[in-house]
């Protein structure tokens, strides 16, 4: 039997990346009375544990950039702070380049990177086919390079939070999943599950690829809509050295990295119907290694060790939203990250327990990511999406 509290200061729905990084950072911030609930039996299982663990530097925005500057140093103390390895890796990314347009895109991209203190390299096609083994490279045009860019591991990232946020009082549960949301006069009072009723004057809505069906439950419009993606790992790759970087074929929408001894690859399918669907698509797939083993030949030696499918949770601009609702007092979103929340994820957290409990977020002016921007006619546009 779920043991739930009669009341809390903040209720958190969601236990991926968003729900765990908010959690810790309101129950650090002096809010105790905080609760977390998650409807899975497992946290972290839904588009944080499919994840491929990329984090990075380079955007094509400043939002972006700054949400990573933000972001990526927290990743580096993690351990230190938390006390929860997560598997840090400074592989870098390599972004190439094979059609005119993204060359041009790029160096607008790398010179705001440079401006704001990134320092990308730039690499013609003839430097990058020097460097690089294993990858098939004659259409190169150009590609950028950030070491600095790299993986880490969102299990242990959810954990490391989760753990530490019990520790300074809150309460995180699984098996409990929200099934309405209460509101009195444009104010939140409460959430509503199978286990019964919690008071609270503020809740916030961290349900990822959910975020659009918990916002209906208020009659908030929240335009986050699931989008499946899909991952396989191969068996393990002989010839793999270990500084082998994150690739991504600007073009193809494919990547790569080194997952363990073996190669972690996805291609995002442009024409993907939104829906919940998780099942692996296997026309897609056949798609998907066609291209792989183009770009990367030795892929054909090799087997598969395992395939999945998640959601990305997408906005209309492939930028979060984040804060309050100006609708329904107390109600506040971190939703919408399209492809790249698992790096944002410390950030946003932060950000969000600022906002809830100061009032406004001051380590980084995240307002133009607000909910009303597409109303008032102001999204924020990023090239960058893989
Ligand atoms: C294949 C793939 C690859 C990706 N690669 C990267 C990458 O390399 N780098 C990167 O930064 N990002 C990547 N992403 C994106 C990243 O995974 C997401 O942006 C991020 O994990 C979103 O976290 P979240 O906490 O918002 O959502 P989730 O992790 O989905 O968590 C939401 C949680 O809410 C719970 N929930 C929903 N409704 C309710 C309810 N009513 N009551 C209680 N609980 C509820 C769900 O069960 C779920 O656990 C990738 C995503 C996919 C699918």
């Amino acid at each position: 039997m779920i043991d739930l509290p009669k009341t809390a200061d903040a209720v958190v729905v969601g236990g991926g990346v968003m729900g765990a990084s908010a959690v810790y950072h309101l129950a650090l911030k002096g809010c105790k009375r905080v609760v977390l609930l998650e409807r899975n039996s497992l946290f972290g299982q839904e588009s944080t544990g499919k994840c491929a663990g990329g984090i990075r530097y380079q955007f094509a925005t400043e939002i972006n950039i700054r949400l990573s500057l933000l972001s990526l140093p927290m990743l580096d103390r993690f351990e230190e702070e938390l006390g929860q390895a997560i598997d840090l890796r400074r592989c870098g990314y390599l972004f190439l380049l094979t059609r005119e347009e993204d060359v041009k895109a790029f160096r607008a991209n790398v010179a705001l990177q440079h401006r704001l203190g990134v320092m990308t390299e730039w690499l013609t096609g003839d430097e990058v086919r020097s460097r690089l083994r294993l990858i098939q490279l004659d259409d190169v045009l150009a590609a950028t390079w950030y070491p600095k860019d790299g993986l880490a591991d969102p299990n242990g990232v959810v954990q490391g939070y989760l753990n530490a946020a019990r520790r300074l009082g809150a309460t995180c549960l699984t098996d409990v999943e929200v099934t309405g949301i209460r509101k009195e006069r444009g104010r939140i009072c409460g959430v509503e599950t199978k286990y019964g009723e919690i008071t609270t004057s503020i809740v916030l809505n961290a349900t990822g690829p959910w975020a659009a069906r918990l916002g209906e439950m208020i009659g908030v419009d929240i335009p986050v809509v699931p989008v499946r993606r899909q991952i396989a790992v191969t068996t393990p790759v002989q010839q793999l050295p270990p500084d082998f970087p994150f690739i991504i074929d600007f073009e193809k929408n494919l990547y790569f990295h080194r997952e363990g001894p073996a190669i972690l690859t996805g291609m995002s399918n442009t024409n993907e119907p939104p829906s919940f669907n998780q099942q692996v698509d296997r026309e897609w797939e056949l798609v998907h290694f066609e291209a792989a083993m183009a770009r990367m030949p030795l892929l054909e030696n090799v087997g598969l060790s395992s395939r999945w499918a998640g959601l990305y949770e997408v906005s209309p601009d492939a930028h979060p939203l984040l804060g309050k609702v100006p609708e329904v007092e107390g109600f506040y979103i971190i939703n919408g990250f399209s492809g790249h929340g698992f790096m944002h994820g410390p950030a946003c957290g932060l950000l969000l327990a600022e906002e809830i409990l100061d009032g406004r977020a001051h380590t980084l002016d995240s307002t133009s990511l607000r909910l009303s921007r597409f109303r008032e006619g102001k999204p924020v546009v990023e090239y960058n999406v893989v």
